[in-house]
């Protein structure tokens, strides 16, 4: 298999890569690999001490269940993975305090962290909004878990399509696609091309025969693919991929030690 980068977008946490010689059977195996298995850090348990605002313990909890928070998968390990058999240890937990009493919106920030490792990835995300004299005060419990248990524990997305080739078969006309496609249009001695590498890691590929008045059409490879992974910042792309890898080939390896057993 061979890997071209097409894209890291190191601010948004997005990689978009093309992978060549493979199938869809093993990119797909990757797609469910980082979407269910590759752990991430998000509170579990909440421990509400204090709570006078308008919404019930529930709508907290879940709303803190969905904060994604930073995730160091070197130093903690899954509850039912962990030497202290689940009942919860510093290996496997960290706690966050959230203590509020000023009127205003509680943010995702004031979430304190014991581990300063495993705080909020994102500040500014609204939690409730307390009104003079209401008070909130809880303590969060995070742990490791997969997304095929809970979509608070999912590491990002990962999605794919076949690698398009483009075929030209007269000319663009309408040159105003430059200036709104920038990426995927330039004009070259007068004429409206398609940048190739814009193109391929572009989501024009469905409407492009259209959006070029019949000039392009656009045909699939089928052993390459434009592999496409957002993360949601619990982990930066490049650790999902690894932790994705890993996971599956470990998957084989058991796969292949039962057969050999039982064959
Ligand atoms: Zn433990």
């Amino acid at each position: 298999m061979d890997i071209e980068v097409l894209d890291f977008d190191r601010k948004v946490n997005r990689l978009v890569f093309a992978a060549r010689d493979t199938t869809g059977a093993f990119v797909n195996a990757l797609r469910r690999t980082v979407a269910n298995e590759v752990p991430v850090m998000a509170v579990e348990d909440v421990e509400v001490r204090k709570n006078s605002s308008v919404l019930y313990d529930e709508v907290i909890a879940h709303r803190l269940g969905l904060v994604p928070l930073k995730t160091d998968l070197e130093s903690y390990t899954l509850p039912e993975e962990c030497k202290c058999g689940g009942a919860g240890c510093a290996r496997c937990q960290a706690k966050l305090t959230l203590v509020a009493d000023d009127a205003g919106i509680v943010y995702s920030e004031m979430m304190k962290p014991k581990d300063p490792k495993v705080k909020p990835v994102f500040s500014g995300m609204p939690i409730v909004k307390l009104l003079k004299g209401q008070k909130l005060e809880v303590e969060v419990t995070a742990v490791l878990g997969k997304g095929k248990a809970h979509v608070k524990w999912k590491p990002g997305l990962l999605y794919y399509k076949h690698y398009p080739v483009i075929r030209m078969s007269g000319e663009i006309k309408d040159a105003s696609l430059v200036e709104r496609f920038p990426d995927v249009f330039e004009q070259k001695g007068g004429r409206v091309v398609v940048k190739e590498a814009g193109f391929a890691k572009s989501h024009l590929t469905d409407s492009i025969d259209e959006l070029s008045g019949g000039a392009v059409s656009v045909q699939e490879k089928e052993d390459d693919f434009v592999v496409y992974l957002e993360s949601w910042g619990q982990l930066d792309c490049k650790e999902i991929l690894e932790s994705a890898v890993k996971i599956l080939d470990a998957k084989l390896d058991s796969f292949k030690e039962e057969l050999t057993r039982k064959a």
